[in-house]
């Protein structure tokens, strides 16, 4: 604590992101990276990039991105973002969308109404951003199965948001819910985020809805299923109004937010889907192979549509499996977190990065 902060800084509490290690070499399945490289038209389009250029501004309207993946979703331009990483979008929604807490306003959670509302497990930068912008919020149980219910979300509120598939669990939402809600929020003039991260490995999207809902903002990552974590890049789809509503965000902090190299490598990336559905389709073999070898050693698995399994080990904790696998030279997502403290996130690697996962979780379980 600095007598330098101010109370904003003082009352923060930020993200802590997964370990990247760089001591000794891991079997990294502890982040969602996606185990294969980028498409080979990406690599070329940001070698091609790497030129003279680099002096100059990159496209503040990212324009060359929009259009392509305005035609690979079949929508406007004008409905698509683009951001430095998801993160970075969902950290500018909360800011254009939900509604902050002033000094001179009601006190936090004061009415029902004036609160947004997000699942108690899930993906924990929400609360880090709601913390950001001062937004009151309640986190809403999920079902003892871990599942999202919809309907406990149709109560008066400032806004929803939530992952599909859920993160860290990888339950899939069903769309029409989705869909549902979105027309419930519509009524109480609300908007609704969907977090499509890890949508490429199962789940069905709701972009092909935008149009429909105008409330509705769903945001991707090219970090998981175009294999560009290292680049930073992330793009939502919605209603005109929202993405102006983002730009506003955007350029009263930092008008030029994404790179020349990573602009490059986005438009690339979203226009070579063949190539991507390839590598993912590999991911969910591998993920349907991994789940099928825990529950053969009495873990329970849940439900995954996403690049990554959520699981809990027979006869040890989840910090002390983690700490195991650890040493074993293997990083996994332990989340310290009530309710799942006895999981690990295990993030779906190649298929010889899971056959070593799974003998090592054997000899764990067979030490014990
Ligand atoms: N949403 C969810 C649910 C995530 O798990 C992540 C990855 N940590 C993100 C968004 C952010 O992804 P990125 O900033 O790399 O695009």
């Amino acid at each position: 604590m600095s007598i330098y902060w101010n109370k904003r800084v003082k009352n923060l509490s930020p993200y802590v992101p997964g370990e990247q290690p760089r001591d000794r070499k891991f079997i990294k399945l502890n982040t969602n990276e996606n185990p294969y490289p980028p498409s080979p038209k990406v690599i070329e389009a940001v070698q091609k990039a790497v030129n003279g250029d680099l002096r100059l501004y990159p496209d503040p309207d990212c324009a060359a991105f929009r259009e392509a993946a305005a035609r690979r979703y079949g929508v406007m331009p004008g409905q698509i973002f683009a951001g430095n990483g998801s993160d970075e979008i969902l950290g500018f929604a909360f800011g254009a969308f939900f509604e902050s807490i002033y000094a001179d306003g009601p006190p936090l959670n004061a009415k029902t109404a004036d609160v947004i509302l997000f699942p108690d497990i899930t993906y924990s930068f929400y609360p880090v951003y709601a913390g950001l912008w001062n937004i009151p919020y309640r986190q809403i149980h999920l079902r003892d199965d871990f599942y999202i219910n919809c309907d406990d979300y149709r109560i008066p509120c400032a806004g929803i948001i939530f992952p599909n598939p859920n993160a860290p669990t990888g339950i899939p939402v069903p769309l029409a819910d989705i869909l549902s809600l979105a027309e419930c929020l519509e009524t109480q003039g609300r908007v609704l985020i969907i977090d499509e991260a890890y949508i490429a490995f199962s789940a069905q999207s709701a972009v092909p809805f935008i149009n429909e809902h105008p409330n509705l903002l769903v945001v991707h990552t090219l970090s998981k299923s175009a294999s560009l974590a290292g680049m930073r890049f992330g793009y939502a789809v919605g209603d005109e109004e929202l993405i102006t509503g983002l730009c506003r965000i955007r350029d009263s902090f930092n008008s030029y937010t994404i790179d020349r190299l990573a602009l490059a490598a986005a438009a690339a990336a979203v226009a070579d889907a063949s190539y991507y559905d390839k590598i993912n389709n590999r991911v969910i073999a591998t993920r349907e192979r991994t789940a099928e070898s825990l529950k053969n050693l009495k873990f329970n698995v849940l439900q995954s549509a996403a690049n990554f399994l959520f699981i809990k080990a027979p006869k040890i904790s989840g910090r002390d499996l983690f700490c195991a696998l650890r040493e074993k030279g293997i990083l996994a997502r332990h989340f310290n977190k009530e309710k799942i403290t006895d999981y690990l996130r295990v993030s779906i690697g190649t298929d010889e990065d899971m056959d070593e996962f799974i003998a090592a979780c054997e000899e764990i379980l067979n030490r014990i």
